[in-house]
This record gives C-alpha cells, sequence and structure tokens, in this order.
C-alpha cells in the first residue's frame, strides 16, 4: 500500500478534511479522527492514539456536522448516502454534483506518527 495521491480531491480544495469524530475510542479513550481506508471509498474513524480502525455506521455519518461547499457552484452540500456502493457522501442541491466522504479525508497512513 503506498501513499495515496489526492487524485479525487476536488481541484478547489487543498487539504483533506479533519473531522473528528463524536465518540472516544473503545481501545484507548483517545480523540477519533474519520480517514479514507481503501480505494472503494471506505471510511473508518480511527484511534488516534493506536490508528485502530473502528467502522462507521450510515447513521453515524448522517448526523454529522460537517459543511463543505460544492467545487462546482460553492453552494452548499448535503450529507447523503450515494447510490452506488452505498458510499458516504455528499451532494450538491443545486447542480447535483456528488462526492464520497472518502474523498476528502486523510489516507489513514498518515495519521502513523
Ligand atoms: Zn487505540
Ligand atoms: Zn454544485
Amino acid at each position: 500500500m503506498g501513499y495515496e495521491t489526492e487524485k479525487g480531491l476536488a481541484p478547489s480544495r487543498r487539504f483533506p478534511l479533519l473531522v473528528w469524530g463524536p465518540a472516544e475510542s473503545p481501545c484507548h479513550g483517545a480523540r477519533t479522527l474519520y480517514v479514507r481506508s481503501g480505494d472503494g471509498g471506505l471510511v473508518k474513524r480511527n484511534c488516534f492514539s493506536c490508528n485502530q480502525p473502528w467502522s462507521v455506521s450510515k447513521y453515524e455519518f448522517l448526523k454529522l456536522d460537517i459543511n463543505i461547499g460544492c467545487p462546482r457552484c460553492a453552494k452548499p452540500m448535503t450529507r447523503t448516502i450515494l447510490p452506488y456502493q452505498e458510499n458516504h457522501g455528499f451532494e450538491c442541491s443545486a447542480c447535483e454534483f456528488r462526492e464520497r466522504f472518502a474523498d476528502v479525508l486523510p489516507h489513514y497512513s498518515e495519521l502513523v506518527r
């Protein structure tokens, strides 16, 4: 597994989003950070202490307070479950642009310290 490029990111976004999880990690009671876990759009919430991945439910994702703008028209995007592979994602209600949550997050390997 090599370091992944930011090929999935919109040109207007230079940095991955750092989104902290709503709960502490069960393994260490540490903060948790949402990360991209693979190429298939999978999102995990990793322990910030040991990088152990924890799964993210649709319910948890849809409750998150994340505000990102559409890279095409700059209108606010809403959280949704994308039809393809049921990935967590965002949809622009104005121009219907969609993107995966995984594509705006850091790759889990970037957490290793
Ligand atoms: Zn841990
Ligand atoms: Zn848009």
